[in-house]
């Protein structure tokens, strides 16, 4: 691993929360060489979150942050930013608009589409991902949408103004995400999934349960187990009905494919770098090359915990690997071992969830309110996730207690009276044996 003296340059591929951090994160760290932040995207760095929430319902909805706070006559894209154009003048963070299109290794070299290059000492590879889309007939007629980038929010925004009916196909966060905000514009909402229930491969069935119910009680019809297998037009080139594997037809003037994302990962695999399921790197984000690094929705890593190997898509995991690469290349490396956390907003729900219960064989439940609950995922005598609904001090507590390794055992959490905080309360400090 290259510890030592700072790289002259480092260039980073993909200006979205991940390469904008890492481009933040170096010069907090007093990071004294050029950083040049490439992004194929024709805007500053933004947040992707509102995309499928706030953003969908216009401007006035979106809060943005500090910096923007006041003007009247921002249309709303500008709120999404996470800085503002004169912070990359004023830390001196080459903002380049253009597609990467190969890197060559041994001149440690990246080359543009338009012809231009740029030479690095340190690569950070941090492309993210692209969505997904279905294999059927009549994904490109008017309407058929899918959600990943601001202008793609933008022409969502503007179907779904003039929609009556919208089919969401896949039930995963950003689908149920939208529907929500559908639903709650009053448009008639179809949500399909292929597998027995909602958020399939993000929550537990309890959570699950949840969201289903949630989203029957405020109208939206969910059909699982249902395939699609074709999308049908009204014959002016616009969609207007999805076509389920069962042959029922459910009408839609707006679809929305929301089955997950590919990982970009076709300049790092041209490059020779070994790529499966997302750019591989060992727990210092580094390829096989120690010159570049992949970071972000690109990343398969290693979980310090148990080996394994992930790919996560969140702004917390973006934004941690962006710091561990700026203060590896800073002189301070360390291994990547952070506790993984999501939020998402549905109607006025919001979930949060600390760890990963993949694989858990205990649930217990807190909070006797259907719509106010925290479910505790433990395998064996190890808590592994906690997915709070409208419960943030759990959330809160959960993620301090899992980050520190803090031992809990289901019978302790299950015991009358038994709450995270006190049980964070009685071990602050650090790791300790199991109660009891
Ligand atoms: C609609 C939506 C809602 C979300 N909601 C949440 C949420 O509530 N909570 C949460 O934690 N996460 C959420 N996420 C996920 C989160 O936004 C992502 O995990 C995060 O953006 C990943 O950051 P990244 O930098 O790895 O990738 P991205 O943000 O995708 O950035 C990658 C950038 O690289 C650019 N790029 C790729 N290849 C090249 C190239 N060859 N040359 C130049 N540029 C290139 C792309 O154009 C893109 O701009 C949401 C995502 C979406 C799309």
């Amino acid at each position: 691993m290259a510890v030592g003296t700072p790289p002259a340059s480092v260039v980073i591929v993909g200006a979205g929360q991940a390469g904008y951090q890492t481009a933040a994160s170096l010069r907090e760290r007093g990071y004294p060489g050029r950083i040049t932040l490439i992004g194929a995207e024709d805007t500053l760095p933004y947040e992707r979150p509102p995309l499928s929430k706030a953003y969908l319902k216009g401007p006035e909805h979106l809060k943005g942050p500090e910096h923007l706070k006041g003007p009247e006559h921002l249309t709303g894209d500008e709120h999404l930013w996470l800085r503002p154009a004169e912070y990359y003048a004023r830390q001196s963070i080459d903002l380049v608009t253009g597609v990467v299109t190969d890197i060559d290794p041994a001149a440690r070299r990246v080359r543009l589409a338009d012809g231009s290059g740029y030479d690095y000492g340190h690569l950070v590879l941090a492309t993210g991902a692209r969505p997904r889309t279905l294999d059927v007939p009549g994904t490109g007629l008017r309407g058929v949408h899918t959600l990943r980038s601001v202008r793609d929010a933008a022409a969502l925004r503007a179907s779904l103004a003039e929609a009556r009916s919208a089919v969401v196909v896949g039930a995963g966060f950003i689908g149920l995400e939208f529907a929500a905000v559908a639903r709650e514009s009053g448009r008639e909402v179809t949500v399909v999934e292929a597998l027995d229930r909602p958020l399939a491969r993000v929550v537990s069935a309890r959570t699950a349960e949840h969201f289903t119910r949630l989203h029957r009680r405020e109208g939206t019809r969910l059909l699982f187990g249902q395939g699609v297998t074709a999308l049908h037009g009204d014959g002016r080139g616009h969609v207007a009905a999805v076509e389920l594997a069962d042959g029922r037809r459910p009408a839609a003037d707006l679809v929305l494919i929301g089955v997950g994302v590919t990982p970009r990962t076709g300049l790092a695999a041209a490059a020779g770098l070994p790529v499966s399921g997302g750019i591989i790197v060992d727990s210092h984000l580094l390829t096989a090359d120690p010159h570049i690094s992949a970071i972000g929705d690109c990343a398969v890593f290693p979980q310090a915990r148990s080996g394994d190997r992930l790919r996560l898509e969140s702004v917390q995991n973006a934004v941690g690997h962006a710091q561990l690469v700026a203060e590896r290349l800073t002189g301070t490396p360390r291994a990547y071992d952070e506790l993984p956390w999501f939020w998402s907003d549905q109607f006025s729900t919001t979930v949060q969830i600390a760890g990963l219960g993949h694989g858990h064989d205990t649930e217990v439940v807190l909070g006797d309110n259907p719509d106010a609950f925290s479910v505790l995922l433990f395998r064996g005598e190890e808590l592994r996730a906690v997915e709070s609904v409208n419960r943030p001090a759990d959330h809160l507590a959960a993620r301090r207690l899992l980050g520190r390794g803090v031992g809990l055992r289901p019978e302790d959490a299950a015991a009358p009276g038994f709450t995270l905080k006190a049980h964070l309360a009685r071990h602050r400090g650090g790791p300790v044996a199991p109660v009891g």
